[in-house]
Order: structure tokens, then C-alpha cells, then sequence
């Protein structure tokens, strides 16, 4: 059943291994509903034994230069590049994304990993000043130790990398989560990032929610905690991470509307939201999820959109490479 020659497992301290407590959950095609691989379904001993590895994996990463983690990095989106196309099917078949949108994604995914490798080599502060007499004060950048990282289903690869990018460039050692639902290129990114990083400083362990996300919010090493995710986590993960003092990092869901005016070109709108409200499925937190359309263009406007709509090609992304939308 699985799709993948191997069974995808966790990354902890650089080895690919089984959940603590041996749980398993089977992944699912949501074009079809059969399971597709199974995975580790992690506890909080799996939270623990990460976040472990990544606090002993600290003080070594930290003390790189920007220069030798960006050579890391890129490096890895190299790999990541060669990898590409097995990743976009995987991608494909645990979210039902369009083999062609799993594949406009990739080259960004991977620049993505570039450009953090790059950045977190300019990175500015403010210069020094003499602000009390006979005392230099100066801002110092430093990274902050073990960073928890927990990603949704909806884009999860490219998620994954705007997670792991900035934070391991800056230093830090990570552990993430993907989602339940979609964690098969999350989990091939750290068995490629394993032949590349040093033991434990990328650390990928699968699991729900709570306990395994909750468990990095709720854990004392972890410095700070990362989601992109919906806004009731995001409100959760805020008042929850109050308790240890924590940093928070929180990118959320959005409800977007395109507005209408009256001198507007219908058509254009119509294929204008094509894209910006049905692009993956919807699913985008950047999506079009209203329309704010002027009276004098209502009824226009609404006779363009729906034919437009209509023309969307749906289906299983296994059985044609031109859809617009899998399930
Ligand atoms: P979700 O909030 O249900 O889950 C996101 C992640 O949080 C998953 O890994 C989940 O297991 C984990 N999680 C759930 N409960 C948790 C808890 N109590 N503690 C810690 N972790 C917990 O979101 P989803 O359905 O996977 O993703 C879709 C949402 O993400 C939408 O709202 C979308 O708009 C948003 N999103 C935002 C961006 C962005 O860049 N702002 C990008 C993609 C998706």
C-alpha cells in the first residue's frame, strides 16, 4: 500500500526511527480514500526525545558561522531539486493537489530554501551608541535554541521550508510537526536533510495536534513556537505558550475579499477569481473567500463568475495532469 519504497519515519538526533511507543497511522489519498503509507503517530515521549536532541544539537549549530549554515542549506535545496518530481508526487497524492500545481510550487519551495540560506547572511542591527556615559550599548542578534515548528496541511512541503529556512539559518535547532493529515514530503525532507545537517539539528516527528504539537508548545527547552495554521490554533498555541514565557511566531487564515467597482470588466473578474479563490482547492489563506461587489455590477458580475466556475476541471489528480482542482 505504501507509496513510497521505504516506510517514512521521524528524524530525531540524525536517525530515521518508529514513534517511542510504537503508533502507527495510516495516511490517507483524499482523491480516494485509501491509505497510502503509514507513519509514526507520535506521544509526547516522541515531543521529549526531539526536543532533546535539538537542545544538544544547539550549542554546536550555534556556533557556525552564517557562512557554513548557508552552504548546509543549500545544499539541501539541491537535494530537494533532485528530488523533485518524486516529491511532487508525493505531494500530489496525500493532498490531491494537481500534479501541475505540485509542480509550480517546487522551483519555489526551493528557491525559498536559497534565499534563507542568503539572508540570514545580511541580516542588519543598529549600530552602537553611547546612550549613558562611559557605557557602549549594541543590539547583538543571537538565535534563541531550540525552535518548535508546527505546519498545516495545505501547502506541506513548502510550509515545512518557510519553518526550518529562517530558523536554521539563524541558528537555531528545530523540531517539527507537520500535519497529521499530510505529513509524506515533511518526513522525506528530514530523511534528505539527514544526509546534509548535523545529528539533531532538524528534527521531523508526526503526530495529532495535541498531544505532539501541544506538547512542543507546552515544553520548557523550547524557546520558541512556531505555527502556520488556523486562527483557533493560533489562539490556543498564544495563551497556552504564556505559561513557559515563550516566543510565539503565528502565521494564520485569512478571509479575503475582492472588491468590485462599478467600472470593473466582469470577465476579468471572473478569471481573476478562478485563480485567487479556487487556486489549491481553495484552500489558501491568501484565497478569495468573498466577493464585495458594487450594485451598478452585481448582477453582472454574478453571470460572469459562475460559468467560470463551472469551467474548472476537477478530479483525481492520478488520472490527468491538467485539472485545476483535485479533491
Ligand atoms: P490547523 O490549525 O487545524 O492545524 C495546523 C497545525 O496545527 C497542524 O499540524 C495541527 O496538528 C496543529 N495543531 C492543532 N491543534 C494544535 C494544538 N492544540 N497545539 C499545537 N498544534 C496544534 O490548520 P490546518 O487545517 O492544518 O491548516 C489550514 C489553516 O492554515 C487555514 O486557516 C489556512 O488559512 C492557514 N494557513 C496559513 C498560511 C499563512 O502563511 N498564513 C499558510 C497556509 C495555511
Amino acid at each position: 500500500m505504501s507509496i513510497t519504497e521505504n516506510a517514512l519515519r521521524n528524524l530525531v538526533a540524525g536517525d530515521l526511527v518508529d514513534a517511542v511507543e510504537g503508533g502507527v497511522r495510516e495516511v490517507v489519498n483524499p482523491a480516494t480514500g485509501e491509505a497510502i503509507a503509514e507513519v509514526p503517530e507520535g506521544t509526547q515521549a516522541d515531543v521529549d526525545r526531539a526536543v532533546a536532541a535539538a537542545k544538544a544539537a544547539f550549542p554546536g549549530w550555534r556556533d557556525t558561522t552564517p557562512g557554513e549554515r548557508a552552504r548546509a542549506l543549500l545544499r539541501l535545496a539541491d537535494r530537494l531539486e533532485e528530488h523533485g518530481e518524486e516529491l511532487c508526487r508525493l505531494e500530489s497524492a496525500n493532498v490531491g493537489k494537481p500534479m501541475g500545481v505540485a509542480r509550480e510550487e517546487m522551483p519555489i519551495t526551493v528557491d525559498n530554501v536559497r534565499f534563507f540560506a542568503g539572508a540570514a547572511r545580511v541580516l542588519e542591527g543598529r549600530a552602537a551608541g553611547e546612550y549613558m556615559e562611559g557605557y557602549t550599548s549594541m543590539v547583538r542578534r543571537e538565535p534563541i535554541g531550540v525552535v518548535g515548528q508546527i505546519a498545516p496541511w495545505n501547502y506541506p512541503l513548502m510550509m515545512a521550508i518557510w519553518k526550518i529556512g529562517p530558523a536554521l539559518a539563524a541558528g537555531n535547532t528545530v523540531v517539527l510537526k507537520p500535519s497529521e493529515l499530510t505529513p509524506l514530503t515533511a518526513l522525506r525532507l528530514g530523511e534528505l536533510a539527514a544526509e546534509i545537517l548535523p545529528p539533531g539539528v532538524l528534527n521531523v516527528i508526526t503526530g495529532d495536534g495535541e498531544p505532539v504539537g501541544a506538547g512542543l508548545v507546552r515544553h520548557r527547552d523550547v524557546r520558541l513556537v512556531s505555527l502556520t495554521g488556523s486562527v483557533a490554533t493560533g489562539k490556543w498555541i498564544a495563551r497556552t505558550a504564556a505559561d513557559t514565557l515563550k516566543r510565539v511566531h503565528l502565521e494564520l487564515g485569512g478571509k479575503a475579499p475582492m472588491v468590485v467597482l462599478d467600472d470593473a470588466d466582469p470577465a476579468a473578474v471572473a478569471e481573476g477569481l478562478k485563480v485567487a479563490g479556487y487556486f489549491n482547492s481553495g484552500q489558501d489563506c491568501t484565497a478569495a473567500t468573498r466577493i464585495l461587489a458594487a450594485p451598478g455590477i452585481y448582477d453582472d458580475v454574478v453571470e460572469a463568475i459562475v460559468p467560470a466556475v463551472e469551467s474548472l476541471r476537477v478530479g483525481d489528480p492520478a488520472e490527468a495532469d491538467d485539472l485545476d482542482m483535485g479533491p
